[in-house]
């Protein structure tokens, strides 16, 4: 056995399961495609640690929220930013929730609450903002996320290849054998008691060429925008909920805000039921759409918040966006696990958020997975 964990995907996920089973004193790989680390979805997301606010609709991820939201801002304080204002705008006429309810809903769940100061209310467009909220969210910096990682793992002495595709898995004398692609096209295969699946848009392609059944997952081409916001909110974190809304998040990688709105951020979406053997889900990324939405996030933005309209763009994020079906109906981001899928010893996990580390590594321990 060259290994005993094999990792497959080095994003956060990918780190962070490194890490605990390398503590364990277990020999762990970690294999990333791209030329670094947290490149993909990890970098390219609204940087929110989530503290609740954003699921009224599914109680069970706002308490989970609650619950890991200290956790990772004591365990990644040095990439938490915190010293901005987070208001959530409750917008109407289109809203899916009142006023009332997000109160009710944040006195449920324990979440801070209250109205807004007047300066944030008077940059507000009262005809489609109903009531203002400052709540307490913060924001991580993905750099300075990935740099902690980096030296953790370092420190646990987990080997990391990078610029490495793993091809397929299959097992081999009681093992696994795991097929990799070296940059310069080389092939290898290496053998490991247990391999994590932690690809996250691209869990269905290496499930496929293991010979193990797909997992039914939904995919969207996502942007965000990055742009510098006028000095009224340069400290301020804005949600407008809940319905076909906006976020302004600051980014501290870029010490910029991203924008996302949930009508013009997904482009265009797909279920991915069959598999992705030959890698269709990397060539969609590759041919993301050339044209930014930013135009119609700003204008629509700035009926909410007029100041908005003297947003300056800078770039976009571009994301395919990977969701479990059932978190359509109710918003929420439960963890996908699924320890022996297809092989013994192969197990993917998939999280809607980067605190649902925490979750994943909850349900390894309760199935003893490589323990
Ligand atoms: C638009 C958008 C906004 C979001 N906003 C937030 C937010 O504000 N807050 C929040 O907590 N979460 C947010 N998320 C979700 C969050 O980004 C993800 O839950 C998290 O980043 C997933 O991490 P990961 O490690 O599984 O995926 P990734 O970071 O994508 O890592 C998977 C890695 O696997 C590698 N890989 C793929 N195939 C192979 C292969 N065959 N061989 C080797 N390597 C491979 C990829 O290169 C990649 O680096 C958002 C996501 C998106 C897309």
């Amino acid at each position: 056995m060259d290994y005993d964990i094999i990792i497959v995907g080095g994003g956060f996920f990918g780190m962070y399961i490194s890490e605990y089973f390398a503590k364990k004193k277990r020999r762990v790989l970690l294999v990333e495609r791209e030329q670094d680390c947290m490149r993909r979805a990890s970098y390219h997301n609204q940087a929110r640690v989530h503290n609740g606010y954003h699921y009224p609709r599914s109680v069970l991820t706002a308490l989970r929220s609650r619950i890991s939201f200290p956790r990772f801002i004591q365990e990644y304080s040095n990439c938490v930013v915190s010293d901005f204002q987070k208001f959530y705008l409750i917008g109407s006429p289109l809203g899916k929730v009142s006023a009332y309810q997000f109160q009710k809903f944040c006195e449920r769940i324990g979440a801070p609450c209250e109205v807004a100061p007047t300066w944030l209310r008077r940059l507000t467009n009262p005809h489609f903002v109903e009531a203002c909220f400052s709540t307490v969210e913060y924001a991580f910096d993905a750099t300075a996320l990935r740099d902690t990682m980096l030296q953790r793992l370092n420190a646990v002495s987990v080997e990391i290849r990078l610029g490495t595709t793993v091809e397929g898995v299959r097992q081999k004398a009681g093992a696994l054998a795991v097929s990799i692609r070296n940059t310069d096209s080389s092939a290898e295969e290496l053998t490991a008691a247990h391999v994590f699946n932690c690809t996250y848009s691209n869990i269905n392609f290496l499930l496929a060429n293991s010979g193990a059944p797909p997992i039914p997952l939904k995919h969207e081409m996502t942007e965000m925008c990055i742009v510098e916001v006028p000095d009224e909110i340069r400290q301020s974190g804005i949600t407008v909920m809940c319905g076909p809304f906006f976020s302004v998040m600051p980014f501290p990688a870029l010490g910029l805000h991203s924008v996302s709105h949930v009508r013009y951020t997904p482009h265009y979406e797909w279920l991915d039921e069959g598999g992705d053997a030959d890698g269709a889900q990397g060539r969609l990324f590759d041919a993301r759409p050339g044209a930014s939405a930013w135009e119609a996030m700003r204008k629509d933005a700035a009926r909410y918040i007029p100041v908005l309209s003297e947003c300056r763009y800078s770039q976009s994020l571009w994301e395919v966006k990977t969701v479990l079906p059932r978190s359509e109906t109710d918003d929420s981001r439960p963890i996908l696990f699924r320890p022996n899928h297809g092989l013994p010893g192969l197990h993917s996990v998939l999280g809607g958020k980067i605190d649902n580390v925490y979750d994943v590594v909850k349900a390894i321990e309760v199935n003893s997975i490589g323990l």
